[in-house]
């Protein structure tokens, strides 16, 4: 199967500028199946997935943290619901970042980042993150361009060091085309059930696109690293974007392959009272 080698082929490789209009968001990089192949392969994914969060929480020596980056209706809400969903929910915290509150804006742009930051054994997800800080605030010149350049080191070295402290890092970039994010914004419009998604901040937001491209590109390029890969997927098809995130995420959690623990005693020789 050429399943296998989808993380590989959505890692930005570190040192690298990848060219976010010449990949096609409506691409299935290493698979070549159906949706209802994908539904398929996403059950037993789910499944190691599942297994491998028990042996996380036991060995309670790693951390893995997911940062989920998109434009606005990029489909960060339904890869929380259809994927981390494996997850435990004893061992996983989501966290969302919106605009930073008052405190926040006292405090350096990281501060409410690494207090959310998951401990050993556990899983967090970044529905947002840092990255806005060089995303948004760029956009729109919340602070100015000598601040915000200077947060590609600072975030590759506040990344490093959580890596050098057992945590596994994986960043998604849900990629999605200008087309799609009109569907799914119309969507909004029209289904009373998606009404309350509908934010006219978006429009904004849309109207800045070149702006936000130009953004996200650079932030790929000079964050992706080794301790903290970029994978950019592809995500106008929602069961590519489910598959592709769980193969990213099966594939770290190998390469982590938490241990259970050793038992306390000689549990042959244990004797539970009658
Ligand atoms: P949502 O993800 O739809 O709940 O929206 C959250 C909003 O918060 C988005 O419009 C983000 O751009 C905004 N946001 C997140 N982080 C920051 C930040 N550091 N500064 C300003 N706005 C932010
Ligand atoms: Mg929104």
């Amino acid at each position: 199967m050429t399943m296998q080698a989808i993380p590989d082929l959505l890692r930005v490789k570190p040192g690298t500028r990848p060219s976010l209009a010449k990949i096609d968001p409506a691409s299935t990089p290493g698979f070549d199946g159906d949706k209802a192949a994908a539904e398929d392969r996403l059950k037993e994914l789910l499944e190691e997935l599942a297994e491998f969060q028990e042996r996380l929480w036991a060995e309670a020596g790693q951390s893995l943290l997911v940062v989920l980056q998109a434009l606005d209706a990029g489909g960060k809400d339904g890869l929380i619901r259809k994927v981390i969903s494996a997850f435990n929910p004893q061992g996983t915290r989501v966290t969302g970042f919106g605009v930073p509150s008052e405190e926040e804006l006292r405090h350096d742009y990281l501060w409410r980042v690494h207090a959310a930051t998951p401990g050993k054994g556990r899983i967090g997800v970044f529905n947002r993150s840092h990255y806005e800080d060089v995303l948004v605030v760029r956009v729109n010149e919340l602070v100015p361009k000598s601040v915000w350049k200077q947060r590609y080191d600072q975030i590759n070295a506040f990344e490093a060091t959580l890596a050098a402290n057992d945590t596994r890092i994986v960043k998604l970039y849900l990629h999605i085309s200008r087309e799609e994010q009109r569907e799914r914004f119309l969507k909004r419009l029209t289904d009373p059930e998606k009404h309350w998604k509908w934010s006219s901040a978006d429009l904004e937001a849309r109207e800045k696109w070149k702006d936000y491209r130009a953004a996200y590109t650079d932030a790929l390029a000079r964050c992706s690293t080794d301790l903290a890969p970029w994978f950019i997927v592809p995500a106008d098809h929602k069961w590519y974007r489910d598959l592709a995130a769980a193969e990213i995420l099966v594939a770290a959690a190998r390469q982590m392959n938490p241990k259970w623990p050793k038992p306390e005693d000689d549990l042959a020789k244990v004797v539970i009272p009658e």
